[in-house]
């Protein structure tokens, strides 16, 4: 079955298809500078192919995605746009409040943009399942990942790293520029890691500054991470492990 693309379908087809799942998508992403080998928009782009691939398999609807995120570090290089993260909070409360109101009641986030925009999404989630009665689950790749993750023998996560990039040469491989690929691995920081396979003790996540990522700029063009090893089998199979884990994730929605 093809992909449930809300913007795709009239009213009735809407109501029908709400109907028969009775789940929604709502993938999110950004639109931030992805190294020298990868597009602006990968983080949609990956919370875009995940979503059609769970909706290929249970039909749940997929809204229109949110392309933009909160980017302010990237903001470093050309084409990267940063909405405040308020904004991004409020923007799903709406887009959930209205689906909401025509009786949509289980809703699926992807997050394509990583940590940075989990907090708000946290934020837009329990104050729609506290103030409309919905059922609103967060689905983000690298904590939906972290067996088959190690089983690859990825390394951390980073940006535009071997993990998205992989995934990226899978799934779009005509937006993957092999030649321009470029690695850079930051000195570990002591007491810190972004990365949720990482086991010990860890400050909390904050954005970097423009500053800090002058170094992934100078050396690498934006990446952070080592996205020469990337891999289109084991973005295959990375893929592939994320779109199972969705379909169990919507299947247990639908289930009660
Ligand atoms: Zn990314």
């Amino acid at each position: 079955m093809l992909p449930k693309w809300l913007q795709r379908m009239t009213w009735e087809e809407f109501e029908l298809n709400l109907q028969r799942c009775g789940v929604v998508i709502i993938p999110v992403g950004s639109t931030e500078q992805h190294g020298a080998h990868l597009p602006l928009g990968t983080d949609t782009f990956i919370a875009k192919v995940l979503a059609e691939g769970a909706s290929e398999r249970t039909g749940a609807i997929i809204a229109p995605p949110i392309w933009y995120g909160w980017s302010a570090h990237h903001m470093v290089l050309p084409g990267t746009v940063t909405i405040r993260p308020e904004i991004l909070a409020e923007l799903l409360f709406d887009v959930i409040g209205s689906l909401a109101h025509h009786g949509a009641k289980n809703f699926v986030i992807i997050n394509g943009h990583r940590i940075v925009n989990i907090g708000w999404m946290q934020i837009a989630c329990e104050k729609t399942q506290r103030t409309l009665g919905v059922k609103t689950v967060i689905f983000d790749p690298a904590y939906m990942s972290k067996e088959i993750v190690s089983k690859l023998g990825f390394g951390p996560v980073g940006h535009a790293e071997e993990i998205e990039s992989s995934h990226m040469l899978h799934s779009y491989p005509e937006l993957y520029h092999a030649e321009r690929v470029l690695d850079y691995v930051p000195e570990p920081k002591p007491l810190f890691s972004a990365d949720p396979r990482f086991q010990g003790d860890t400050l909390c996540y904050v954005p970097s500054t423009m500053e800090d990522m002058r170094k992934s700029v100078e050396v690498a063009k934006g990446t952070s991470g080592s996205p020469s090893r990337s891999c289109r089998e084991k973005g295959k199979e990375y893929h592939e492990h994320l779109v199972e884990r969705l379909v169990t994730v919507i299947n247990n929605m639908q289930e009660g």
